[in-house]
């Protein structure tokens, strides 16, 4: 890997203002998911350095509140600048520790500054209210407020994203972070913390640590100066997390796992909803938590979507995404490729017919096959669980009334996707679907300016747009009397 930038691959974390190891000097590595290597340490953190960066927020916090939103919005755009800048650096690192092809990463990249030129410009948007009294001697009035330490935990599937999309509404509303990234894709946050340094984000206002997730999240999550979780990852840890924050009645915001439907009516524009399917299922590989994971189609364009969704699946180019031209990378680890290995032979012992793909690929190591499946029933795991990976399960429907009726029947509620051209049937579907976010006739449905997040046992709260701040801020109400 060569980066132009050289100081933007740090093997140190991050706590207040400078770069540190363990104390006991222990370390992870972190592994190239497409060649197996080792390509670099970092220190493995516990509770008393995690202690000491929450101490930190802390005591940087007041200083930072005290700025005018208008300074912090442009330390924030600094920021944006130099991601921008940089991201060239930033996505190759972001390859390398988590496979993604080259392209996709820069998108990430440019995805994730999006979020904090957003929140440097909603920095100054922070509004309250006044209120019309009740009472003659008696004036209303609503402020809003930073709430404090915030604590950001983050996965391995969008490494630089995720910290962006926390920590920029978190900094615009004059809170201070605590970020522990994934234990396999440190890097891209810890080059995120460079250039928040050179932003001049102050000592304290921006901590990395990287380390052991279990006993760094114990801290997070207990330690009472702590007043926010943000965590994005699957349900199960989610609602450890969020048991945790209970003891000290902490603000939460959870972005967990999905069962994206994908439906195709009859009425649909066939290209149009292949087009979305490959964007939706085989971005990142399938590895993101809004990708669609069952295909509802319905009986009349079955096999024609069924046949094009191959032919342009099995033209995917897999690799790795360090490589021009690729455009699958591998899965991240040994567990996930076993894991989707699994789904499939679920599938095909209990009667799926494989269309394309079904194995590992030849490339070995990680990488597995773009797939489709279909003749899926219910009763296999596809239909149930988050697949994590380039599977695309079709199943069949009639009505829309069993449409909706699969696609709700989930205890997630995240993101759904549909396709159809009639006005009335896209107004009653989008209503009566129970996720968080729908995509009709379009697969790729994130932005900055929108709320992200989902229903149920997806989580609780919304990144992005005016949204996002929200979950950053305190709200009080003053009362003055005696008029
Ligand atoms: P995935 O690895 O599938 O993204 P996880 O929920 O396991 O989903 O991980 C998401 C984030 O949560 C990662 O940063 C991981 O290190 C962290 N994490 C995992 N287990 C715990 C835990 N017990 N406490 C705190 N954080 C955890």
């Amino acid at each position: 890997m060569i980066l132009s930038d050289n100081a933007l691959f740090k093997q140190q974390a991050y706590v207040n203002g400078q770069w540190c190891e363990a104390r006991d000097q222990r370390t992870l590595t972190v592994v190239n998911p497409a060649t197996a290597a080792v390509i670099a340490t970092v220190p493995r953190l516990g509770a008393v350095e995690t202690q000491t960066a929450i101490r930190a927020a802390y005591d940087a916090g007041s200083a930072w509140r005290a700025l005018t939103a208008k300074e912090r919005s442009n330390v924030l755009r600094q920021w944006y600048d130099l991601i921008i800048a940089h991201q060239a650096d930033l996505a190759q690192l972001l390859t390398a520790e988590q496979g993604k092809p080259l392209a996709e990463a820069r998108s990430e990249i440019i995805y994730g500054a999006s979020y904090v030129e957003w929140y440097a410009e909603e920095a100054k948007r922070v509004y309250g209210d006044t209120l019309p009294s009740p009472k003659t001697s008696q004036r209303l009035v609503v402020i809003k407020q930073a709430v404090g330490v915030a604590a950001a935990i983050t996965p391995w599937n969008f490494p630089s994203a995720m910290i962006t999309r926390k920590c920029a509404p978190a900094l615009a509303a004059g809170c201070t972070v605590v970020i522990k990234p994934a234990s396999s894709t440190p890097l891209s946050a810890l080059a995120l913390a460079e250039l928040a340094h050179r932003a001049g984000i102050p000592a304290g206002v921006f901590n990395v640590v990287t380390g052991d997730a279990r006993v760094i999240g114990e801290e997070l999550t207990r330690n009472p100066l702590v007043r926010k979780l943000s965590f994005t990852g699957s349900t199960e840890i989610g609602q450890q997390l969020m048991a945790q924050c209970a003891t000290t009645v902490k603000k939460v915001s959870l972005e967990l796992g999905g069962n994206a439907p994908f439906i195709v009516f009859d009425d649909a524009d066939v290209e149009q909803a292949v087009a979305g399917a490959l964007a939706s299922k085989y971005r990142n590989s399938g590895q993101t938590c809004i990708c669609a994971n069952r295909f509802l189609i319905q009986s009349g364009i079955y096999p024609r979507f069924a046949a094009a969704l191959a032919a342009e699946v099995s033209r995917l180019q897999v690799g790795d995404g360090a490589k021009a031209g690729t455009q699958q990378g591998p899965l991240i680890n040994q567990a996930a490729l076993e894991k989707v290995e699994e789904y499939v032979a679920d599938a095909v012992g209990k009667g799926a017919n494989v269309l394309c793909g079904g194995k590992r690929h030849e490339l070995g190591g990680y990488f597995f096959q773009p797939t489709v499946l279909t003749n899926i029933t219910p009763d296999m795991r596809v239909a149930k669980e988050e697949i994590f990976g380039p599977v695309a399960p079709l199943f069949t429907f009639d009505t829309e009334a069993q449409a909706i009726a699969l696609a709700n029947e989930t205890e997630f509620g995240l993101a759904a996707y549909f396709y159809s051209r009639d006005i009335g049937r896209v107004w009653r579907v989008a209503e009566a679907l129970e996720y968080g976010m729908i995509g009709i006739n379009d697969g790729m449905i994130s932005s900055e300016a929108a709320p992200f997040g989902g229903m149920k046992a997806s989580g609780i709260g919304r990144e992005g747009g005016y949204y996002g701040i929200e979950e950053f801020l305190e709200t009080k109400y003053l009362c003055l009397g005696g008029l």
